[in-house]
């Protein structure tokens, strides 16, 4: 399964294009692919080179383009309250939410917060994840946003972890703020970005576009604040209500607008004729026990670039596993299985900006493959919730087992 083509985002038709070669061999020199064919020809082409067999189906290494994965403590009380009826207010009121995450984060000193990222991150790789999006956003005051940030960086050089660092210091107007809530978007203008970007500590920016949460205005002010210090773009858009956060993703060639489950007929039209990709993040959803899920087909019919992702987080979507993601896309959002591997692979890198040398197998990529205990393709969206990946490598060289075994919770020691 090479999902070789062109290195950028696929759309249309092209999104159910995917090449498998039976019988294949992957040539590796360094830290990328040289060359990827049938196997007999391999050995008559090339020489010297140390084999590895393989069994099962070899697939580029899957791409999450949207987590946050470095949070304290899981939320389940959160998770108990919401099984009982208790609406995303009420939790909130009960002490619940993003709130609570950003208390404990807040507490936690930097090494702790390094011992627990880094085990659910190997967790999110044992599931094939090779490159991985990690946002800040539990922070919400500079000291604990340039933490979190710090956390990742370290997990980036010390893990061979591949990580694409993000900035959300809008992912919520922290309590001490909500009377001035304009103090909040002026800080993260004022004061956070600018260090963020001088410190060099993330490549993207993100914001939380919702009503309730920022509004268009805040939104657009945050982003274009964040495109003057050299970073990237990227939006939480039209999740639940909608607010025409899509449309603006487009209109300031964000890379990409992520949830859409509550986008409008002029947000699917924006991102169609865009070269924003449409994130969408189907656990989240069924997670929260809701119906509505982001109209992929409308999205893919209008052109639109869709990718997947895991949106990792401990309030709203505690899976590590794109494969898991790929079931839902088939099975909540009617994508073929060939869109779901695209969109976990080369439409996801796409929505980092790194889908030049990232998401396929093929001559000049990073050498990031996994291979998974499996006879057909289909089964990585098929067996709902199971783990197949058997090995991954990273850069070319094969990831050891993580020792000690990886753990989600906070049983991991500093
Ligand atoms: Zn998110």
């Amino acid at each position: 399964m090479t999902c070789r083509g062109p290195a950028r985002a696929r759309r249309g038709g092209e999104l159910s294009e995917l090449e498998v070669l039976p019988d294949a061999a992957v040539l590796i020199d360094g830290s990328r692919i040289a060359w990827v064919g049938p196997r007999k020809e391999a050995r008559s082409l090339h020489s010297g080179f140390e084999e590895v067999e393989v069994h099962g189906i070899l697939f580029p290494g899957f791409v999450d383009c949207h987590t946050h994965a470095v949070f304290g403590a899981p939320r389940l009380d959160d998770h108990e309250r919401r099984a009982l009826g208790a609406s995303y207010q009420q939790i909130a009121a009960a002490g619940g939410g993003i709130l609570q995450s950003v208390r404990d984060v807040r507490s936690r000193t930097e090494s702790e917060l390094l011992a627990l990222t880094r085990s659910r991150l190997l967790a999110l790789r044992a599931h094939g994840s090779t490159t991985i999006e990690v946002k800040s956003g539990y922070g919400l005051e500079l000291e604990s946003e340039l933490k979190q940030l710090r956390v990742i960086r370290r997990l980036a050089e010390s893990d061979r972890l591949q990580l694409v660092p993000t900035f959300l210091g809008a992912h919520e107007v922290p309590s001490e703020y909500r009377p001035h809530r304009s103090e909040y978007v002026r800080l993260i203008i004022e004061e956070m970005l600018p260090v963020v970007a001088r410190e060099r500590l993330a490549r993207c920016c993100d914001v939380f576009c919702e009503p309730g949460v920022f509004d268009l205005a805040e939104t657009r002010a945050i982003l274009m604040a964040a495109r003057g210090a050299g970073l990237d773009l990227k939006l939480h858009a039209d999740e639940l209500e909608g607010s025409e956060g899509a449309v603006l993703a487009a209109e300031l060639g964000a890379l990409s607008a992520d949830h859409l489950a509550g986008i409008s007929d002029a947000g699917i039209r924006a991102l169609g004729a865009s070269e924003t990709v449409a994130v969408l993040l189907p656990a989240t959803m069924s997670f929260l026990g809701r119906r509505r899920q982001a109209p992929a087909r409308r999205l893919i019919e209008a052109n639109a670039a869709v990718a997947l992702a895991t949106d990792f987080n401990p309030g709203s979507s505690p899976t590590p596993g794109l494969p898991f993601v790929m079931s839902l896309a088939v099975s909540q959002l009617g994508m073929r299985h060939a869109e779901a591997v695209l969109a976990a692979t080369v439409n996801s890198a796409a929505a980092l900006g790194v889908a030049v040398d990232r998401g396929q197998i093929a001559p000049g990529f990073v050498a990031d493959l996994v291979a998974c205990n499996i006879t057909d393709w289909r089964e990585m969206a098929y067996w709902v919730g199971a783990n197949l990946v058997t090995d991954v490598w990273t850069a070319g060289s094969a990831c050891p087992p993580p020792s000690p075994p990886v753990s989600l919770g906070t049983h991991v020691e500093a």
